[in-house]
């Protein structure tokens, strides 16, 4: 027999909403800032990850992509974060946002950043059997013809890994505005890409935010979403939509501090029909998992066993791998998470205790 939380570390799970950066052990960021030379404020992980304040927090993220230099560098934080994210939640499949010009802007290549990231999520696949795409993401901070120009790039150097278009920072405002980008988004769909957007996350966004990702943008998929239930005609047009949502509980949890309850969005989302599944967001910085988001947050959202098997089966349903990959997964998900139902004892609350760092802005 096994526990509930056992029950849900151990579905078959796919995530959607994870930036690449953040699959780093923070014992290997602290190793790679050696190694390359990048000055970080404590070489103590506990002080590394403990925020004072957004500059603080952004003073580290931004460290997290100075480190990564070499191909293998990000091959191998590209291999760790999958053998870690297997142990901690029986990952079987990934979808990484790739910011290129974090890393363009530090003269490297986007075919060898793309290279290098898939070279390692290919070792990773051949020992482990998690799958993979990869995502380039929109920097928000960055101008709207900065986004059309990562479209032209991804366009110039197809990939087979590459598959779509994200986002990730907000604008120099401090706002999601989705349309801004409006162009970019037009132009991946003409290129053949799919494409998802952050939208309906921050404090000053709304259920329009969403609408407007997924009826002008033409979004495939959203992140976050969780302003989508502040309108009822909107998220009933969300619903008929059939758009799928990824969404991030622990990063949210910071940034929104709403508590984990049966009224958290999230949960609100789940049972107003919407296909939601979960991921980390940002695993190293918000110090999360994928097993934890599922062993932390849905318990305290009242979700049951069955429930919590159809929101990883969701997060299959709304990957963009091929149809064959998805079906063999999907096959794969039934058959393991019918062995975890025979194998669950009652189901129990099990709420991890958590040290959260407070985060002000996202990416
Ligand atoms: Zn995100």
């Amino acid at each position: 027999m096994i526990s509930f939380a056992d029950y849900l570390q151990l579905l078959p799970k796919a995530e959607l909403h994870c930036h690449f950066v953040s699959v780093m052990r923070p014992a290997r960021l602290i190793d790679l800032a050696a190694k390359n030379d990048v000055s970080l404020k404590s070489t103590d992980v506990d002080d590394l990850l403990d925020y004072d304040n957004l500059i603080d927090f952004l003073d580290v993220f931004n460290a997290g992509h100075e480190v990564l230099v070499s191909p293998d560098d990000f091959a191998t934080v590209a291999y760790e974060g999958v053998l870690d994210a297997v142990e901690s939640g029986n990952l079987k499949y990934r979808e990484y946002y790739v910011n290129p010009f974090n890393f363009v802007s530090r003269g490297i290549s986007y075919q060898t950043l793309i290279d290098s990231i898939s070279q390692g999520l290919e070792q990773a696949e051949s020992d482990f059997g998690v799958g993979f795409r990869i995502i380039p993401a929109i920097n928000r901070s960055h101008s709207a013809q900065s986004a059309v120009e990562l479209v032209e790039l991804i366009a110039a150097h197809p990939h087979e890994k590459v598959v779509g278009i994200g986002m990730d920072d907000l604008t120099p405002e401090g706002f999601e505005e989705p349309l801004r980008f409006r162009e970019a988004y037009e132009l991946a769909g003409e290129r053949g890409l799919k494409r998802t957007a952050h939208a309906g996350e921050t404090l000053a966004a709304s259920a329009q935010n969403v609408i407007d990702a997924i009826e002008t943008l033409g979004c495939d998929r959203v992140d976050h979403g969780y302003r989508i239930v502040d309108d009822q005609a909107l998220l009933q047009r969300a619903l008929d939509s059939g758009v799928p949502f990824a969404c991030t509980p622990l990063s949210t949890r910071v940034l929104s501090g709403w508590a984990f309850d049966d009224q958290h969005r999230i949960a609100r989302m789940v049972r107003a029909g919407l296909p939601v599944s979960l991921s980390t967001d940002d695993a190293v910085f918000f110090r999360t998992d994928i097993g934890l988001e599922y062993t932390a947050a849905l318990p305290a959202m009242g979700f049951t066993a069955a429930e919590a098997s159809q929101i990883a089966l969701a997060g299959i349903e709304a990957a963009w791998c091929s149809p064959e990959e998805k079906a063999r997964l999907l096959a794969d998900a039934a058959a393991g998470i019918r062995a975890l139902d025979a194998l669950l004892d009652i189901p129990t609350l099990h709420i991890p205790t958590l040290h959260i760092p407070t985060k002000e802005s996202t990416t």
